[in-house]
This record gives C-alpha cells, structure tokens and sequence, in this order.
C-alpha cells in the first residue's frame, strides 16, 4: 500500500513539475518571438498579431531603473516605456502575494539557467550546487544588493540604461542582431559556464531585479511553511532547492533568495504530504 501511494504521489509530482515547465517554456518563447518580430518589424516583415514591442519595452526592471527620471522630470529613460512601467506594478503586486514569483516561473534568463545547469547536475551529481563553502557563500548573495544600488544610481545620474551594456538578459535574446556590448556577451558567456557548477548563479550573486523582488520574500502573503511537527528530518527539501535555503530548519521561510519556486514542498519534493506548504496561515 505503502508503495502505490509512493508511486501516486511520484507521478503528481511529475505532473505538477511539467506545469511550471510549461510557464517557462510560455514565456521563454514569448519573449524570443517578441525580439524576433520587432527585428523583422524593421524590415516590414512583422508578424501583425505579435506586439512590435521591444525587449525593453517589456522588461519590469526598465521601470525600476526609470523610477527616479519620471519623478523628477516626468520623462522615462531612453528605451524604456510606460509598459515597463506597468509591468514593474504587475509584478509587485505579484511579488506582494506570492514572492518573487517572477523568478522562479516566468524570467527567461533564470529558465535558462535552469535548463543549462541540468548539464552540470549530469556532471557533478550532488557537489552540483554545493562548490561555494558556507562562509564565503552567505556573504557573496547580498552582492546583488550592491548591483541594484549601483545600478538605480548610475541610471538616475547619467540618464541612459547604464545597464544595458552588460545585461545578459538583452544578450540572451539579442546576440543574434548585433546590437549587444561585449560587456553583455562576457557576463552571458561566464553566466553560461557558472550555470555547470552554480545552479542560476546570475539570480543569486548579482541579479538587481532578483535582488528586489527578494525583498516581498520578508512580508508576501502566501509564504513556504513547513511544520516541524510532522517533518522526518530527511532534508529532500533542502536538497531541491535551487537557492540552497535550508528550508527543513525553518517554519517559514523568509530567505531574500527564495524564487518561489515550490520544488521544496509537499507537492514535489517533500514527502509528508501537508508539511511544507505554499500557504497564508500556520506555521509562525
Ligand atoms: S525550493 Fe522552496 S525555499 Fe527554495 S527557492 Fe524554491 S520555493 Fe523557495
Ligand atoms: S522534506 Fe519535508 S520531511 Fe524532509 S526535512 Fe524537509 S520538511 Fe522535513
């Protein structure tokens, strides 16, 4: 019996593993025809029913960045549209429910990560993840908290997308048009390599946006709950996360880096059913 309900749980878990998959894939795609259609627009061979929209123009963090110029001047930063504007609220508000949700589902730089790191899963098997010792770890995630200062800074003093120069995500999407700085292809390329050691290295070191969005993780209403009175101590969650939160020492968990991704849970890798939940109430 024991078994079969093992084997239940087993495919569910495959099942809902595919959903956020899916997400992924929806929004990597998205984004890769939304490029392609405004290059071809140029041309005047768009594909009509597809936004002409730049890839700045649907980036959340343009209207983190151009902040500062629109209240000061009322202006947005060169590139940057009232559609960053509006997504940089959508997101927030999303953030405000479920954390950092942006990261973990629908950010095609942190879906990419994800995919080329199965690589170095192959490869590595459990040191996978685990190269960087504690000590200089712990330190080194809040360096994306630098990134975002500076950024925001050097934006609102010089007024043009300082970051746009090394900005990986624009490479991923771009590397193809020539548009791209050689700044944005070396961090890809180290991103790239990271990512066979480092599970989404870029959103845990050095990502502005990550680094924001961590932020809601300290007071967003739907929260990883775990309950310590039904946890076997086996340590599967902590060993599913991709941002290595010891998930099985807390009862809530309120980590920066967590990205919402849900692979800690009883739905995927814990197994106690109930014990680790994406839930509003229990657990403080
Ligand atoms: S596995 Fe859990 S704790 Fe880790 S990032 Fe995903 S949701 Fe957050
Ligand atoms: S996976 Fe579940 S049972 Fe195992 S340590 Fe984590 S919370 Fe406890």
């Amino acid at each position: 019996m024991a078994k079969s309900n093992q084997t239940v749980k087993g495919v569910k878990t495959k099942e809902k593993g595919y959903i956020r998959l899916f997400v992924q894939i929806f929004f990597f795609t998205l984004v890769g025809l939304i490029v392609i259609n405004h290059a071809l627009e140029e041309s005047g061979k768009g594909i009509s029913w597809l936004s002409s929209a730049s890839l700045h123009a649907i980036c959340p963090f343009g209207g983190v960045v151009s902040i500062y110029k629109f209240v000061t001047t009322g202006m947005f930063v060169k590139k940057i549209h009232e559609s960053s504007f509006v997504l940089m609220f959508i997101m927030f508000i999303l953030a405000v429910g479920f954390g950092p949700l942006f990261c973990g589902w629908i950010c095609p730089l942190g879906s990419f990560q994800e995919w080329f790191g199965k690589i170095g899963k192959k490869i590595f098997k459990k040191r996978y993840n685990n190269f960087i010792p504690n000590k200089y770890d712990k330190y080194l995630r809040y360096l994306r908290y630098g990134m975002l200062a500076l950024i925001i800074y050097k934006t609102a003093t010089l007024g043009y997308l300082v970051f746009w120069n090394f900005d990986p995500y624009y490479t991923l999407f771009n590397f193809w048009t020539g548009e791209v700085a050689i700044g944005g292809l070396i961090v890809l390329g180290i991103i790239i390599l990271a990512s066979l050691f480092v599970e989404r290295p870029w959103c845990k070191y050095l990502c502005p946006y990550g680094a924001l969005l961590g932020i809601f993780n300290t007071f967003r209403i739907f929260k990883i709950k775990r309950n310590p009175s039904t946890c076997i101590s086996c340590g599967a969650c902590d060993r599913a996360c991709p941002m290595n939160i010891t998930v099985s020492k807390s009862r809530v968990v309120r980590n920066h880096q967590c990205i919402s991704c849900l692979k800690c849970t009883s739905e995927y890798a814990c197994p106690v059913a109930g014990t680790v939940q994406f839930a509003t109430k229990g657990g403080e």
